[in-house]
């Protein structure tokens, strides 16, 4: 019988990535199993594509997350600055924005402060620049940075990383049940026609929107956290924005929306959609799809209709329980629990904060595993 991993990963978007990468930087043997066949196909490829450290959880006093985010920015941006590059982003208050501009004002005072990057307003005379932003009612434009990606090459990228410092990634491969006992958890995945073994000390848990159903895999089963799954639909449109990006507030309902530049068009997004199905089964609502197209012509003189969007996409947060899904806390949790202590769940999170997670979730599983010597301080580690 082949020898036991250390750590044994369910999933492989960004957090199973960062987990893999932070565990074998720390020495440890570690596998990961991953149902695509490629990292970052699930939630890891349907987001807005933004290392920042969110603006706007500012607004809901989140101010630990926004600082350890924009401080992995930071790091991104010296370690991968291939995939991560800073952008201007414009805000532009109008006479009956909820958010008037001193408060806008305040939060970017306090977003430069903790990110060292100072912001501007920009002059009337050049409102006209602005990718035919309408100016009907416009009293002011704000003008800030943050960072952009290719979020599913960032995964692909820390999963490679992870491999270069010696895990192994399983692609294709479903756990489909897993047995813990005092030493070790044996493991069963599908993989094609196959059914395989796999054994390690330690198992975490980082199916995302799917980390509940992988609970339920696996003996003695650990009691899972009751989360909500919300549901962010992005479109894209046609056209190509010269000046920067756009933070916008929803006419609808006052929620934050971007308007970004990607790839051969515009990305508007997202929405925040309550989600009871399964999440292999994820796809834009058209109600989402025509709420983003509502708030694009309410801001842009060169309006869309239906027919415009080239594409939509959806994904699903993970989210605790309870109120609006805007003000609920966006912080990664980390779950274990004494029924099984060999298995740690990761729910939740920011793509940016992938490392810190990592980081986090080996400080805890360290000691129940056995003295490994480092390989890496992923700190300072370069993305491939
Ligand atoms: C709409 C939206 C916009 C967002 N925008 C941003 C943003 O701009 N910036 C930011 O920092 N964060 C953002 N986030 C948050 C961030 O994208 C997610 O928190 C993150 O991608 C979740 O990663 P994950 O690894 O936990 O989940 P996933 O990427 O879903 O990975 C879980 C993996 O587990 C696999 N899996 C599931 N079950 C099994 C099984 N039985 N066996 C094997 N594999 C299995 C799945 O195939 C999947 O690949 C956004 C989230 C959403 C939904």
């Amino acid at each position: 019988m082949s020898v036991p991993y250390d750590i044994l990963i369910i999933g492989g978007g960004i957090q199973g990535a960062g987990c893999a990468q932070a565990a074998a930087a720390a020495g440890y043997r570690v596998a990961v199993l991953e149902k695509y066949d490629r990292p970052g196909l699930g939630t890891s490829c349907k987001s807005s594509k933004l290392i920042h450290g969110g603006l706007r959880y500012l607004e809901t006093a989140q101010i630990k997350l926004v600082h350890e985010c924009l401080s992995e920015r930071g790091l991104l941006l010296r370690n991968a600055p291939h995939l991560v590059k800073l952008e201007p982003f414009y805000i532009p208050v109008y006479k009956d924005s909820k958010r008037k501009p001193w408060m806008i004002w305040l939060g970017l005072a306090l977003y430069a402060l903790l990110s060292r990057k100072w912001f501007s307003k920009i002059p009337r005379k050049k409102w006209g620049e602005l990718d035919g932003l309408n100016t009907k009612d416009l009293l002011v434009v704000y003008r800030y940075h943050d960072g952009q990606t290719d979020d599913q090459r960032l995964t692909e990228s820390v999963m490679c990383s992870a491999q270069q410092l010696g895990a192994e990634f399983i692609s294709s491969a479903e756990l489909i049940s897993a047995q813990c006992g005092a030493e070790l958890c044996e493991a069963l995945y599908r993989q094609g026609d196959e059914q395989k073994r796999i054994s390690a000390k330690i198992i975490i848990n980082a199916a995302g929107p799917w980390a509940n159903l992988v609970l339920q895999r696996i003996t003695p089963r650990p009691p899972q956290v009751d989360m909500d799954l919300v549901l962010g639909t992005h479109i894209i449109v046609p056209g190509s924005l010269e000046h920067g990006m756009y933070y916008m507030e929803a006419p609808q309902d006052q929620r934050a929306v971007f308007v970004l530049s990607w790839s051969d068009g515009i990305l508007v997004g997202t929405t925040e959609t309550a989600f009871h199905g399964s999440p292999d089964q994820v796809e834009p609502p058209e109600s989402d799809i025509e709420y983003l197209i509502e708030v694009y012509n309410h801001y842009f003189q060169n309006t869309i209709c239906r027919s415009d969007v080239k594409r939509a996409f959806a994904g699903l947060r993970v989210l605790p329980t309870g109120g609006d899904a805007f003000s609920r806390s966006r912080d990664i949790m980390i779950h274990s629990d004494a029924t099984n202590p060999q298995v740690v769940t990761v729910y939740g999170g920011k793509l940016t904060a992938y490392r810190a997670t990592g980081e986090r979730v080996i400080k805890l599983v360290k000691p129940r595993l056995p003295e490994r010597a480092q390989r890496a301080d992923v700190k300072h580690l370069r993305l491939p």
